[in-house]
């Protein structure tokens, strides 16, 4: 744990050396749980947006986007329920003044106990040899049954106590844990109480109670009051998607771990929206599907895993996150949720207009339910850089910090580098650059060693380096290496464009 906590700190720092990500306003000692991203995050995070668009909406003939203002009127949010119900049970630990969500203190606690069975359970695999079976001793081993029984009694009493908003149940829940405070240590806790997530702002003329308007805690809304504009003008039939990226603001109260818990962030959102029956069917497509997205960027499945809701949203059938193991463990990157018809017929209600599909084959009108998915662009984001940095030893003794970006969203895709900056090498690099600019962000660099360039395009996650030498202007030739194998092979300037195009398209889903 504490490699991976050093890891953590070396990868935020790294993010800022290299220009991927800033504290906000750091010139003012920065606001918290707020970032910038430098000029290569923004590359990265633009190229992740827009893999993800190009997979959901491109490829997709049924799936259309849309950019739906941030702001909204105020009723969408009342009948969303946030007004009333997006908030986090808050409690605060007297001697350290820090405030925990009480969910994710029961929840870390269960975490424990799964960790202390899964460490039983590799002691015996050890034991055992390959006589081993697991499933058999996860049902019989005295000590695991005992772990397991503590689990399920747990879950049993407390997301209950949760659903009901019984706060004193929930506190109950801690105290009879003797869950004590990360900081202090102690177990002095205050009474539970309910926090709203949302920003509130004024519209207009600021004595009017009407007014005030809310910064939007998620895409998602935008797409629900837009269901029938989309459906009627794109003449969109069931089963259908509309998908939307933009900024979502939560008055996060917790908010640490670098841009993995935000308080204005970015979401991917995409909500499907179908015949009411068949949601099972198209919440599993979509488990699937997006997994596969994941997977197709080339990280290790086993950095990934689905973990079901225990406690579902009170608009979900049946909701699971896909997780990612970042440096502080597996935690949710996105969402899948099966919605029903809540957002819809809230909207309905409240607005007054009929939200509804006509079905031409059963002569039917229904209100669709809805599948989403739902996925925050800045923990993709720190998936990536997470999984991407790597500290190497190389042959000659030398160290290097090296980005395994994927090649497809790398920020910069090609360094263009003459040998020495004389005897023309510099001009026909410039040819070169001008060539691949117009479809690969490129960089131009001729200062330093040919070794300090290429460590500092490792650095930023270059996948290709394109060197120019006296043999280029004999024979038409460069070379071109690979950022992960740093092998170098010789190539024709004129087979140089789809070279890249290929090597960068390389695994990729298209
Ligand atoms: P959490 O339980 O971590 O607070 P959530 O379940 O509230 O997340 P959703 O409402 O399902 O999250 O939002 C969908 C996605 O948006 C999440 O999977 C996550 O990737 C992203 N997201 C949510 N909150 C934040 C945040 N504060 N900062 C960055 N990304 C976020």
């Amino acid at each position: 744990m504490a490699n991976q906590e050093e890891l953590f700190r070396k990868i935020i720092s790294h993010a800022k050396e290299y220009g991927f990500i800033f504290q906000s306003s750091e010139i003012y000692d920065g606001l918290s749980a707020v970032y910038d991203y430098g000029q290569y995050g923004v590359e990265l995070k633009n190229n992740i947006r827009e893999y993800w668009w190009k997979n959901m909406v491109q490829f997709n003939e049924n799936i259309v986007g849309l950019d739906a203002a941030i702001f909204m009127h105020p009723t969408v949010w009342k009948a969303s329920s946030h007004v009333d119900a997006f908030s986090d049970p808050m409690l605060d630990n007297k001697d350290s003044r820090k405030r925990y969500r009480a969910d994710v203190l029961v929840e870390d606690y269960i975490a424990k106990i799964e960790d202390k069975i899964n460490k039983e359970v590799e002691k015996a695999r050890k034991r055992f040899g390959e006589t081993f079976d697991e499933k058999m001793y996860l049902e019989t081993n005295p000590r695991v049954v005992e772990y397991k029984t503590k689990i399920t009694e747990i879950k049993a009493r407390f997301f209950p106590a949760l659903d009901r908003n019984d706060l004193a149940e929930v506190k109950k829940v801690i105290e009879d844990l003797e869950i004590a405070c990360p900081v202090s240590g102690t177990r002095n806790w205050t009474d539970v109480r309910q926090f709203n997530l949302m920003f509130a702002t004024q519209m207009g003329s600021l004595s009017e109670d009407a007014s005030q308007i809310y910064l939007r805690p998620e895409t998602a809304q935008g797409i629900f009051v837009n269901f029938l504009n989309v459906m009627k003008t794109g003449r969109m039939k069931v089963p259908f998607g509309i998908a939307q990226t933009g900024k979502a603001f939560r008055n996060e109260i917790v908010a640490r771990q670098f841009i993995f818990r935000m308080r204005e962030f970015e979401q991917m959102e995409m909500q499907f929206f179908i015949k009411p029956g068949e949601e099972m069917k198209w919440y599993e497509h979509w488990k699937e599907k997006r997994m596969e997205w994941h997977l197709s960027l080339g990280i290790p499945a086993s950095r990934y895993r689905y973990h079901d809701h225990d406690k579902l949203a009170h608009y979900a059938n049946a909701a699971c996150d896909i997780e990612f193991e970042f440096p502080f463990g597996f935690k949710e990157l996105e969402g899948i949720h099966s919605r029903t018809d809540f957002d819809l017929n809230a909207h309905q209600q409240y607005s007054g207009k009929k939200l509804q599909y006509f079905d031409p084959e059963t002569n039917e009108s229904y209100v669709p339910y809805v599948v989403e998915t739902s996925i925050g662009l800045d923990r993709t984001f720190l998936a990536i850089l997470s999984f991407a940095y790597t500290e190497e030893k190389l042959d000659d003794g030398s160290e290097r910090v090296v980005l395994k970006i994927p090649p497809r969203i790398a920020p910069v895709k090609v360094a263009v580098l003459p040998l020495v900056k004389k005897d023309g090498l510099p001009e026909k690099a410039r040819e070169i650059f001008d060539i691949l600019k117009t479809d690969f962000y490129c960089q131009y660099d001729e200062k330093d060693a040919i070794g300090r360039r290429y460590r500092r395009q490792d650095a930023i996650g270059t996948p290709y380096c394109v060197t120019i030498d006296n043999i280029t202007l004999e024979d038409y030739t460069v070379t071109i290496r690979e950022r992960d194998s740093m092998k170098q092979e010789r190539v024709d300037i004129d087979a140089l464009h789809q070279l890249v195009s290929e090597k960068v398209r390389k695994n990729l889903m298209e």
